[in-house]
């Protein structure tokens, strides 16, 4: 037997990790499930290269939880460590490795640091009061050993008796880590890291007894009991993402997604990542069918390297709106041990990044081009991602502008380039520019939309909690005005050839004026009259369009707006004076009706712009009462 110190220069680095690391403890048994995952792999590449000339088969890790002698086991028969090995990789590589991660997140904060890859072996004694290795090298004469330390810098090294070729780890789990020796809690903790990994993982408690099968009898007659073999595994060897998109159903594709995420609903559609070069990455996102609340499905993205769960926070690995998808992504390029400050400006995951952007983008394209009215159907769903990758991202802006659609109030679905052309002899301004019309809620502006369609106007449905910031992008970009339909009289927002000249004379207007004014709160509307067709309706009540994205804006809390204290709300009422009820009210004798009819011309055009309601609602649904009688 071989006793020293690992390293006599330094202090003992098992407190800084313990401590540092404390938050993310768990992490101990996707390190040496790795460890014993890459040793399985080995053996594979070694017989492949004619180094190890048995069959290799049956590779598998066990991880044995046995809550009386208070130990976790990770065993594998993978390539195993001769002695030599052992003081190589683990007293002195893994040992050094260990040292300059405690050294370089000793004043860090744990949360700072993503995926704490790294770590490897030693994470062990973040649980463990002692660990043993027992290993038995593939080597042809090689003598099993047996590692063994408490913590400190000081082990042993002995030869021991194994006769199966790998290597079992044993945990001696520490008093203030007996939550590891749940049962529950370990088998959650491999599911989260180990669950796609590349070899088959069996977990299970040892001392459960079965009958022999043999049926073989002890001194006293009795059948002898068995441990009963650990066979329950629990890892997909084979996830989706890393076969070939060829071999693959769209069935496939949404079971994986039900893998990942049980008992949510189907995705809408996937796009599946594969690439080599300039870095490697494969993996699948998904579209998924959108709740309201956006925030909530962040997140969802899980990352992996090698099949090893690494972090489902990928902010600056994907592009930020795409982190609304979900899926997986797996890439042993992506640098895990380092600060989230530092990915952000790692060249490889820019690249990454733009790659995936690319990818996301093509992949829309390609579905618009090919199928249409199926990506048509999709619209609603998708158009969030799509909008908030316009909107935060002009690469993405370049690529999506081919195919990001608008639909308007008949249901129908343009690209920004047919609806420019659809409506661009008929709906510009005095300066010639093109005007969009739109709305935010088809209902409330049932009446108003109905009046401009009469006209050949089309209108457009804006109702996405992105919409105010998209209109402002693409008035930007495209060269339009955009305008709310109730943003003033239509004739007013889109240039007309001819003006109806007005029936009533400037003395006649004056006259009216104040009898409107007398029903209205002047400090919240203005009256002003405009010559109407008498078809149009004898009152229309409109509130400008830069006066509402201005408070909209103050809403938001933007633009130091907050200055100029709150803004009222404005709203203009504009009397059509070519309208037959206008002189009507103008000629009426008496005093009551003048009075009524006045009231109720502006109730009906309150109403047609969702603005009627309480006290004034009731008094409008008495009096129309009364008018039919
Ligand atoms: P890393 O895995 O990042 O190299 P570790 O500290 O986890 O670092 O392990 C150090 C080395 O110890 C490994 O590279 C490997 O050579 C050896 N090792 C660890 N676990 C095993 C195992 N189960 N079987 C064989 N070799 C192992």
């Amino acid at each position: 037997m071989q006793t020293g110190t690992i390293n006599i220069q330094t202090e003992n680095i098992f407190p800084i990790i313990k401590k540092f690391l404390y938050s993310d403890t768990e992490i101990f048994l996707r390190e040496l499930v790795s460890n014993a995952v890459d040793a399985s792999q080995k053996l594979k590449t070694l017989s492949k290269t004619g180094e190890f000339n048995e069959e290799v088969k049956d590779l598998r890790v066990e991880v044995i939880l046995d809550k009386e002698a208070k130990t976790i086991t990770i065993r594998d028969n993978g390539i195993g460590m001769t002695g030599e090995e052992v003081e190589k990789y683990i007293n002195q590589i893994a040992f050094s490795g260990a040292k300059e991660f405690a050294e370089k997140y000793k004043d860090k904060d744990a949360n700072a640091m993503i995926g704490h890859f790294g770590l490897g072996f030693y994470s062990a004694f973040m649980v463990s009061e002692k660990v043993q290795i027992k290993t038995l090298s593939f080597q042809k004469d090689a003598k099993a050993v047996q590692w063994e330390s408490d913590g400190s810098p000081t082990f042993t090294l002995s030869e021991i008796e194994k006769t199966e070729r790998g290597t079992d780890i044993i945990l001696h789990i520490a008093e203030d880590s007996v939550e590891f020796l749940e049962e529950a809690r370990l088998s959650q903790i491999l599911s989260k890291y180990c669950k796609f990994l590349p070899v088959e993982i069996k977990f299970g408690t040892r001392k459960t007894w079965v009958e022999n099968e043999k049926g073989e009898k002890d001194d006293k007659g009795n059948v002898k009991k068995v441990e009963k073999e650990i066979d329950n595994i629990i890892n997909n060897t084979e996830p989706t993402w890393i076969k070939k998109p060829a071999d693959l159903t769209d069935e496939d594709y949404k079971n994986f997604y039900n893998e990942l995420y049980p008992f949510t609903e189907d995705p809408l559609f996937n796009i599946h990542l594969n690439v080599d070069y300039p870095f490697n990455l494969t993996g699948i996102l998904y579209f998924p069918k959108l709740k309201n609340n956006m925030e909530v499905q962040k997140n969802k993205i899980q990352l992996y390297s090698n099949q090893v769960f690494i972090t489902d926070s990928v902010e600056n690995i994907v592009p930020d709106f795409l982190t609304l998808l979900h899926g997986v992504i797996d890439s042993p390029d992506i640098p895990l041990n380092v600060s989230r400050s530092y990915l952000q400006a790692d060249s490889n995951v820019k690249k990454i990044s733009n790659h995936i952007n690319k990818k996301v983008a093509d992949k829309l394209n390609s579905m618009f081009k090919d199928n249409r009215e199926d990506f048509q159907s999709k619209w609603d769903d998708i158009q969030i991602f799509i909008q908030y990758g316009m909107l935060s991202d002009d690469k993405f802006y370049e690529r999506a502008e081919k195919f990001t659609l608008v639909k308007n109030t008949k249901g129908e679905y343009f690209t920004l380039e047919e609806y420019k052309e659809k409506i661009k002899a008929t709906q510009t301004d005095r300066d010639n520019k093109t005007v969009i019309l739109y709305t935010h809620n088809v209902d409330a502006h049932h009446s108003i939309i109905a009046d401009a369609n009469e006209r050949g106007y089309d209108v457009l449905i804006m109702d996405s909690p992105l919409s105010s910031h998209l209109i402002q992008k693409f008035e930007q970009k495209l060269e339009v005005s955009f305008s709310r339909v109730d943003g003033d009289t239509l004739d007013k927002l889109i240039q007309k050839e001819d003006e109806i000249p007005s029936k009533l004379s400037k003395e006649e207007e004056e006259k009216i004026k104040p009898v409107f004014e007398s029903h209205l709160d002047t400090g919240k509307f203005t009256v002003q009259f405009e010559s109407l067709s008498e078809k149009d309706k004898p009152v229309i009540i409109t509130q400008s369009e830069f006066m509402r994205r201005l408070k909209e804006q103050q809403a938001l809390g933007g633009g130091g707006m907050h200055m100029m204290g709150n803004m009222p709300e404005m709203y203009s009422v504009v009397v059509n004076s070519n309208h037959p009820i206008v002189s009507k009210i103008l000629n009426e004798k008496s005093e009551e009706k003048k009075s009524d009819l006045t009231q109720q011309t502006i109730d009906l055009a309150m109403l047609s712009n969702g603005l009627l309601k309480g006290e004034k609602l009731t008094q409008f649904i008495n009096r129309s009462l009364s008018l039919i009688d």
